[in-house]
Parts: C-alpha cells; sequence; structure tokens
C-alpha cells in the first residue's frame, strides 16, 4: 500500500510540475504561431522557398503545441462527466474507427458479453483510453497480428483486492485489449504509467498514451491491471465502475440517478 501512495503521489507532482510548464509553453507558442501566420500571408507571392520554411515552421510549432494540449490535458485531468454508458456500444463504435485507422496489418477482434452491465463513465475519455491502448497495441505489432476488445461483467473479490490495494472489491465492467505483440519486459510493466516513460524512439512516443489510461480509470473510480510477456503479447484490463440500477442496458433511460457509492 505504502509503493501504491508513493507513486499515486509521485504521478501527482510529475502531473502538477507538467501542467504549469505546459502552459506557460503552450502561450509562447501561440504567439509564435500567430506572428509566423501574419508574416506568411505578409510574404510576397513570387517568393515559394520562404514560403515553404515558414510553412515547415508551422508545422512544427503545430505539433508541439499540440503535444503541450495533450499534456495540458493530463495535467488538468479535465473533470470527467460520466454517465451511464452502453460498454458494448461503444466498443463496436470505436473498433469501427480503428479499422480505419490501424491499417491492413492489424486484425481487429470484438467480443461482446451479453448482459453486460452499464458502466458509469466519462464516455469520450473512456474512447481516448481505448484508442491510446490500440495504438500501443499497433506499435507493438509491426509485422501484423490481431487485437481483440473484449468486454465482460467482473466481479473483484476479496482475494483479487488483496494483492491489489488500490480497488474496492465489487462489480465492475470490464474492457480487455489484448494484442499478440512483443509484450512488455517486468521492469517495462512496473514503469509504464509514468507520465514521459517510453520505450519509442524520440519523436514516435510521448509516453501519455497508458498515463491517460490510468489517470481516467483511477479518478473514475475503476482499476487498470496489465499482463504481458515478452514474445507472446500484452493484456491491459479496465475495470469500470458498474453503474447499478439498471438491470440490463435496454432499460437506460436518461434520467437524474445518484451515482453509486463507491
Ligand atoms: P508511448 O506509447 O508514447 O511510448 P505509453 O505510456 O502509451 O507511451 O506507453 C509506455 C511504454 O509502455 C511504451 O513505450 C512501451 O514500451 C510500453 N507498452 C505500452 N503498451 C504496450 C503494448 N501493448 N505492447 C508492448 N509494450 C507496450
Amino acid at each position: 500500500i505504502e509503493e501504491q501512495l508513493r507513486h499515486s503521489q509521485k504521478m501527482e507532482a510529475i502531473g502538477q510540475l507538467t501542467g504549469g510548464i505546459a502552459h506557460d509553453f503552450n502561450n509562447l507558442l501561440q504567439i509564435a504561431i500567430g506572428s509566423l501566420d501574419i508574416l506568411k500571408r505578409r510574404l510576397p507571392n513570387g517568393d515559394p522557398r520562404s514560403r515553404d520554411l515558414v510553412e515547415s515552421a508551422l508545422d512544427g510549432m503545430t505539433r508541439a503545441a499540440s503535444l503541450t494540449q495533450r499534456l495540458l490535458a493530463y495535467a488538468r485531468r479535465q473533470p470527467l462527466d460520466p454517465k451511464t454508458v452502453d460498454v458494448n456500444h461503444l466498443v463496436q463504435n470505436v473498433s469501427e474507427l480503428l479499422r480505419s485507422t490501424l491499417g491492413e496489418t492489424v486484425r481487429i477482434e470484438t467480443v461482446l458479453a451479453g448482459g453486460l452491465w452499464p458502466a458509469y463513465v466519462d464516455a469520450n475519455q473512456l474512447e481516448s483510453a481505448i484508442v491510446n491502448l490500440a495504438v500501443n497495441a499497433r506499435d507493438a505489432m509491426p509485422h501484423g497480428g490481431r487485437l481483440t476488445v473484449e468486454t465482460g461483467n467482473a466481479h473483484l473479490d476479496d482475494s483479487y483486492t488483496e494483492q491489489n490495494p488500490d480497488v474496492m472489491p465489487g462489480q465492475y465492467v470490464l474492457v480487455s485489449i489484448t494484442d499478440t505483440g512483443t509484450g512488455m519486459t517486468p521492469e517495462v510493466i512496473a514503469k509504464a504509467f509514468e507520465p514521459f516513460f517510453t520505450t519509442k524512439p524520440a519523436g514516435q512516443g510521448t509516453g501519455l498514451g497508458l498515463s491517460q489510461v490510468y489517470g481516467f480509470v483511477k479518478q473514475s473510480g475503476g482499476h487498470v491491471k496489465i499482463y504481458s510477456e515478452t514474445g507472446s503479447g500484452t493484456a491491459v484490463k479496465l475495470y469500470l465502475p458498474r453503474r447499478y440500477g439498471h438491470e440490463a442496458l435496454g432499460e437506460i433511460h436518461h434520467d437524474r440517478v445518484p451515482a453509486p457509492a463507491a
């Protein structure tokens, strides 16, 4: 438990530090982008080389700005907007999106549980989490492979929560994302959720994907766990809080019902 606490305090400190820097940096970038934009419009039409230079500078700065936006979003931990979510439906929609973005070498399978409990989460953040995990899976399968997104009802009992003291025993909606990629060593698993931890070459990884997933799931009152072995692949399991009071997904209505007490 001490270890868990140290970890979450460390994440908090890094988040705050990052937030401050990202905020100032973003302001400076916006000034530079604005000036370059004006410069671009003032350039005479007969000077394509200068135009190219200004455009590539603008391009780089816009990319840097989008990175700082991500940092800010992470540090700010935007307030979540949890709703009753049909996770099967969400997974189906995201998989359609993933099919068109991940490329042909990755086969995407969905295994959707019947009678799935509704979850109580921020749907947009859950979508980003799944996309982040899918992108990691794709990166771990450079020669192709299979990505499986599976849903299920999960009961975490005392024997599980004794091993994982950061989660309360109870009923959760499970989304697991499994790949047949390179897998991770125990050392990488231990650090994977830390912001900026990446094993990818500079320019390819930000080290923020799994931090987003971790922050979102923890803040939602859920739990996330990585199972991975080098050479055989990785499974990331998201345990999302179950929404009580709706026995079946077909019965979802949108009046206000208080959030489940933990
Ligand atoms: P990034 O993807 O930008 O590196 P993440 O926080 O998403 O940042 O991931 C951190 C690190 O965890 C990755 O650099 C990689 O080493 C490892 N990792 C994450 N997902 C997987 C996966 N599905 N298979 C193998 N390694 C992974």
